[in-house]
């Protein structure tokens, strides 16, 4: 790719308190080559020609986002899940009657449109945590890793990049009972056949990585956890894991291993600094403890959370004790990573009735270069030299945004805020519209497909 320049009129750049004005940007083969803020004067980089070619992005550009904890299909229950009563476990009953109906060209089809609903919303990267493998009946489609690679190409075509975190998932509970109904779509038999499996899924494209996921520890038996863990360990991939979501899984786990869910984890070998647990809403002080001294990751995901009333998780007692933290739009109930961040922050505020819990760079890593290294990508998410040239640009001038200082976005925009998007140097949104997806209409058709209605 030749040499872009673009010209920010605000650019919040690594381990800046707040965005800096009028920075010039310079990308070539998809990776920053300059980075030039021009109140320090003059420069090679900032002569007349130059800036009068560089590209104009008014508003605050920020680094590209990282969507770290996704299901996409998901998407499809946006609006017909949230009005009754229930929790966690009668939404998953309809969460599966959508899985059931699900098949590798519909599923390319509906993952194309919720991740460039994504895009749209300045993700720039997805971590997809993927546990529908196989056919109806749990048998394996002639390619066993059809529908992980649907998602790879959904990605390819929403222009951004992904992480596929094929997802262990062996049984029905902690106490091991068989999968039913649609789970025998998620099942592998045993750890060793998953493996297998993964071994010889080779993911088309620059985009895209392989990881690993132990869906959770109702899932996976807790001898076979290792199994998934050295894997991943061996392939030097990251290893995401649903934790402590519901009071009920850590309950199930203390009465059939004596132990937390993390505690569990941390006896079997599974923690590390690869190893990112989603969720983790209803840890004990003995569990950060665990997570922080093995340099685990932490994905919330606030709006899920909060929608299937799961609870708050101890976001600042998780930074307080060094766990990274990323953020994950996960049901999809709500696809906006502004939203996901300063949720970190008002949740706290609601649980203690005080304030200022985060700052807004804290918001801003979560939501950027934390959730880019929890997905294996250790040089994304930030505007800085030699890292992917990711670009996202929020309006200054919608009526969300008008008057608020730069510094300010995290607590103001909202995705559709978002008017340029840039991944690994290639344009993919410009002025707020996908390039090649008309994602409203993509979507809903997708949505129908596999709905019905
Ligand atoms: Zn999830």
């Amino acid at each position: 790719m030749p040499l872009t320049r673009w010209l920010a009129e605000q650019a919040w750049l690594p381990d800046h308190a707040a965005p800096t004005p009028d920075v010039l940007i310079e990308a070539e083969d998809g990776r920053f080559t300059a980075v030039t803020p021009l109140a320090r004067g003059a420069s090679p980089h900032t002569g007349v020609e130059v800036l009068a070619e560089a590209v104009r992005l008014p508003g605050l550009t920020l680094p590209g986002l990282a969507n770290a904890h996704s299901h996409a299909f998901h998407r499809a229950l946006r609006g017909r899940t949230h009005g009754g009563r229930g929790d966690f476990w009668s939404w998953r009953d309809v969460m599966y009657d959508v899985a059931g109906r699900l098949d590798p060209d519909s599923y390319l089809a509906l993952a194309r449109a919720a991740y460039a609903e994504m895009a749209l919303s300045g993700v720039t990267c997805v971590g997809e945590f993927h546990y529908l493998h196989h056919g109806p009946d749990g048998h394996p489609y002639d390619d066993p890793n059809a529908m992980g690679a649907a998602l790879v190409e959904a990605a390819a075509q929403a222009g951004i990049r992904i992480t596929l975190l094929d997802a262990c998932y062996l049984t029905a509970s902690v106490a091991g009972e068989p999968l039913a109904g649609t789970q025998r779509r998620f099942g592998d038999g045993d750890a060793l056949r998953w493996a297998d499996r993964v071994d010889g899924f080779r993911p088309a494209g620059a985009h895209a990585l392989r990881g690993a996921a132990i869906h959770s520890v109702r899932a996976v038996p807790a001898d076979q956890l290792a199994t998934v863990a050295g894997w991943a360990y061996r392939q030097g991939a990251p290893l995401h894991v649903h934790l402590s979501e519901q009071p009920a899984e850590n309950d199930a786990c203390r009465t059939v291993h004596g132990r937390t869910p993390t505690g569990l984890l941390a006896d079997r070998g599974v923690l590390g600094p690869d190893v990112t647990a989603v969720h983790a809403t209803h840890p004990t002080s003995a569990d950060l403890a665990l997570l922080a001294e093995h340099r685990t990751g932490v994905c919330l995901c606030p709006t899920t959370e909060r929608d299937l009333a799961d609870g708050i998780g101890p976001a600042r007692l998780m930074a307080d004790a060094g766990i990274p933290l990323s953020l994950g739009s996960d049901s999809h109930a709500v696809v906006d990573l502004f939203e996901e961040a300063r949720a970190v922050e008002l949740d706290e505020r609601l649980r203690t009735r005080r304030r200022g819990h985060f700052t807004a760079a804290a918001l801003r890593d979560a939501a950027t270069v934390t959730g880019h290294a929890a997905l294996g990508w250790a040089d994304a998410g930030r505007i800085a030299v030699g890292e992917r040239a990711d670009l996202v640009t929020v309006r200054l001038d919608s009526p969300r945004t008008a008057g608020v200082p730069p510094v300010g976005v995290f607590f103001a925009a909202t995705a559709a805020d978002v008017d340029q998007v840039v991944v690994d140097g290639r344009q993919v949104v410009r002025d707020g519209r996908h390039l090649t997806v008309d994602v409203p209409v993509e979507l809903r058709a997708a949505i129908v497909a596999v709905t019905g209605a």
